[in-house]
């Protein structure tokens, strides 16, 4: 069993609190992220569970074992950074190799294992090359390579595709998920990339601030964040998030009333007069073409920009008489001009409420 669990980790570097009630259970062989802002602890969490960082209170648990006080190289853990140090005079075989050497494994097996991983990650014919005569993509690959070799129980990767350019980064993000599905090793990867987060992962943590914000998986995640922080952090281009006020039938936003139907007002519970921020997905944003003055579930914007990308067009439109700047994700080739004006539908069952003071999700 290799389930990795974290209960209560605190890591404080002098008076700074880099992590503090971090507590989750990775089942074996399940593939978690974390991710988050830069400097919410990503690194922290993962450098403290390959042994490279002592937590400062908490307990850390690899399969059975409370690995606390259990020294980075007898945790039988695997960690790949970022700038993946090869061993430049060594071939792309003794790269593969080396950990199994140092650990005085016999020659044979050590043979045999350089062969299947380097065919599971179609190294097979660069193995008498040296790092310097491979791309960028081929050295992370071995990287990959010389920690899977060392059969580890647990795979930490730290940002492992961020040196890469963006095609070489989409094939190896598909190359590792595949690898995960073969291999089934439990798997803790970090990353400030949303992309490589919501299609990697069984489940994701997002973390701010050196605190879990919300632990699910990456759909559930999406559909339902716990807050404005998770809200916007994940989906690209991000939520949007109106500042309005609550009214007898539903939102002032900037002075246009956004109707909503009895069901959520009983749900919502507010205040008149309280204050809410409002979230909106750009694709859960249309427009509407049949009225301008009596629909009463939209907005008048007027078009600031519009990005055409081919399966798609990006607009982004602003309130009359206000900073606020939306989002807006249309099917299709759409011909619009900035300084059109348009009437736009929200889909209310998509839409979010927020406390403002707490960030949390009241809706
Ligand atoms: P990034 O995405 O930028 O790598 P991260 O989410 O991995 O960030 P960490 O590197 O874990 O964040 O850092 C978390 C916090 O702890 C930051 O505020 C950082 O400045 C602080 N920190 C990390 N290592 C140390 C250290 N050795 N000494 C002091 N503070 C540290």
């Amino acid at each position: 069993m290799a389930k990795v669990l974290l209960e209560d980790i605190k890591r404080r570097f002098n008076n700074v609190t880099a992590i503090e009630e971090i507590s989750f259970e990775i089942p074996d062989g399940e593939f978690w992220v974390l991710v988050g802002p830069s400097g919410c602890g990503k690194s922290t969490i993962l450098r403290t569970i390959a042994g490279l960082e002592t937590a400062t209170s908490g307990n850390l648990f690899i399969g059975d074992r409370l690995v606390n006080n259990i020294p980075a190289r007898a945790r039988d853990v695997a960690m790949v950074f970022q700038n993946y140090a090869l061993y430049p005079h060594m071939t792309v075989a003794e790269n593969i190799a080396f950990g199994l050497k140092m650990r005085k494994i016999n020659p044979k097996i050590i043979q045999e294992r350089v062969v299947n991983v380097a065919r599971s990650l179609s190294l097979d014919h660069l193995l008498d090359r040296k790092p310097k005569q491979l791309s960028g993509g081929q050295q992370q690959r071995v990287a990959l390579g010389r920690a899977i070799a060392r059969e580890p129980q647990v795979f930490l990767l730290d940002e492992p595709l961020s040196n890469l350019d963006a095609q070489l980064r989409d094939d190896t993000r598909a190359e590792l998920k595949q690898l995960h599905q073969q291999l089934g090793i439990t798997t803790i990867y970090v990353t400030h990339d949303q992309v490589e987060a919501m299609t990697l992962a069984d489940k994701i943590v997002v973390l701010s601030g050196g605190r879990i914000q919300q632990i699910g998986e990456p759909q559930a995640i999406y559909a339902r964040p716990a807050n404005q922080m998770v809200a916007t952090f994940l989906g690209n281009p991000p939520m949007n998030i109106l500042p309005a006020i609550y009214k007898n039938d539903g939102f002032d936003v900037n002075g246009q009333l956004l109707e909503i139907p009895v069901f959520m007002r009983e749900n919502l519970q507010l205040r008149q007069g309280q204050s809410v921020d409002l979230g909106i997905r750009p694709e859960h944003i249309s427009i509407n073409n049949d009225s301008i003055s009596t629909e009463n579930s939209g907005l008048l914007v007027e078009v600031k920009l519009v990005e055409p990308l081919g399966r798609e067009t990006l607009i982004r439109v602003s309130l009359p008489n206000s900073s606020v700047l939306l989002n807006v994700q249309l099917g299709g080739n759409i011909r619009l001009h900035p300084g059109d004006r348009l009437a736009l539908q929200l889909d209310l069952n998509q839409l979010f409420v927020f406390d403002p003071k707490t960030g949390e999700r009241i809706l």
